[in-house]
């Protein structure tokens, strides 16, 4: 989708860290990491939000989830621990208006939230 930063990523207009790519997801470093490993994971294909999810996105999510578990073992989080972050919408924080799923770790992490 024309203007979605997150799509230009997908396109390669717009550089980024890779760390994970398959045919339909995306994994890159988060510009302004908020924890050691900060990565975010989104599917190729524009998706604004959780909004429009529905239940025909199942395989897509388990995608999604799957490479999450799996960057999470590389980066060596998965028996520490880690954090899994959607923001929904504009009081769910949410700035960039393609789907992402944070993954935060490395450190320990507070509850709840600001
Ligand atoms: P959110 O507030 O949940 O929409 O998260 C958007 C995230 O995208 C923020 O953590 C930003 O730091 C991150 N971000 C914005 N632009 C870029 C970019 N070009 N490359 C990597 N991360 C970005
Ligand atoms: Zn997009």
């Amino acid at each position: 989708m024309e203007d979605c930063i997150f799509c230009k990523i997908v396109d390669g207009s717009l550089p980024s860290e890779k760390v994970y790519e398959d045919e339909s997801v995306l994994a890159f470093k988060d510009l302004h990491a908020q924890a050691p490993v900060h990565l975010l994971v989104i599917p190729k294909k524009h998706i604004s939000s959780i909004r429009e999810i529905g239940e025909e996105d199942g395989p897509l999510m388990g995608k999604i989830f799957a490479a999450i578990n799996q960057l999470a073992k590389e980066y060596g989080l998965a028996d520490k621990g880690f954090r899994i972050v959607n923001n929904c919408g504009d009081e769910g924080g949410q700035t960039v208006y393609h789907i992402h799923f944070h993954l935060l770790g490395g450190r320990s992490l507070t509850w709840p939230p600001g």
